[in-house]
């Protein structure tokens, strides 16, 4: 039953893509390898084998954030070592032209970015756990995409995806890449001219300072304006998505955080009513979180490692 006793289990012994043929992770997963993670300290396989032993035979949902996207390197600006940034409101987006301009021409640099990134270990674990059977849904802070590009399939996207684009007046959806040519059109050069941006952000603001002459798109249907489709600060979660939220919390009997540190009450909320519930929830996650006071367990483990560690050693459920 213990993963420990057979000679001290170094990260090598960690899962390779090979125990999960049919997701085919060699061909897509070219973030973190699961054969090139970390290998982690005895104290750090401790943590995690309570937290199997915590978790077996239970069904989890599963809340991810930043940290499970920077192996895939996409930066998490809420980390230990990051670097503090100041994201725009909603109120900011829709009541500055300038400030939306500044944003538009920094998210088309910053949405090819995003677009080009793959899927790390972290990712295909979790999409693991749900073939298994093991998991009531993901829910995502992340825009990014990658839960799906992993094949996970019952993902909220909780903040909403970068890959749409929605127009505040019509509420007509668009694909980003068809934004993305009609931008293309409008500024002729410009990616060129922004190709050795810095860094790029989790929400695809990319580090662009000459934005003053950027012409946006106006919605192709009304010609209102256009916002990525996602939640901004300042705006909330529309309710139908926080209630399919909160429905897959009630259906699991456990709850793992991983990699978000819950400063946002959009995520925390669902921490708190799992704690409600009498329900574990382990936090995986490097740095203190706001839900830590929640947590039955609290791992601090890279996210990627602990993840495909988990995935290796949980139990199928009972009848599942
Ligand atoms: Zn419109």
């Amino acid at each position: 039953m213990s993963a420990q006793g057979d000679g001290g289990a170094s990260g090598n012994d960690l899962p390779g893509p090979e125990l999960n043929p049919q997701l085919g992770l060699t061909g897509f997963v070219s973030g973190t390898p699961a054969s090139d993670l970390a290998p982690m300290a005895v104290r750090e396989q401790e943590l995690l084998d309570q937290a199997v032993e915590l978790l077996a035979g239970l069904r989890l949902a599963v809340l991810t954030g930043a940290g499970l996207s920077t192996d895939s390197g996409i930066p998490d600006y809420r980390g230990p070592q990051s670097v503090p940034r100041n994201p725009m409101t909603y109120q900011q987006f829709v009541g500055d032209e300038n400030l939306r301009r500044r944003y538009w021409a920094r998210n088309h640099v910053g949405w090819g970015h995003l677009r080009r990134a793959d899927p790390n270990a972290g990712h295909a674990a979790v999409a693991l756990l749900e073939q298994r059977g093991l998991l009531s849904g993901l829910i995502t802070q992340n825009v990014d995409r990658l839960h799906s590009s992993a094949w996970s399939v019952n993902v909220i996207d909780l903040h909403g995806t970068f890959d749409r684009v929605v127009c505040l007046q019509c509420a007509s959806v668009f694909p980003r890449s068809r934004i993305a040519e009609i931008l293309e059109d409008l500024n002729p050069g410009y990616l060129e001219r922004a190709s050795d941006a810095g860094d790029v952000a989790p929400d695809a603001d990319a580090d662009v300072d000459d934005t003053g002459d950027f012409v946006m798109a106006p919605c192709p249907v009304c010609g209102g304006m256009l916002k990525p489709d996602f939640v901004y600060f300042g705006e909330n979660v529309p309710k139908s998505r926080v209630a399919d939220a909160y429905a897959m919390v009630d259906a699991a009997d456990a709850l793992l955080v991983a990699g978000s540190s819950l400063t946002v009450m959009s995520g925390l909320r669902f921490v708190r009513h799992a704690a409600k519930a009498g329900k574990p929830v382990v936090i995986i996650n490097r740095g203190p979180t706001r839900g830590d006071e929640f947590a039955s367990l609290k791992v601090e483990v890279g996210v990627s490692e602990a993840l495909t560690y988990l995935a290796a050693r949980l139990p199928d459920l009972p009848h599942g």
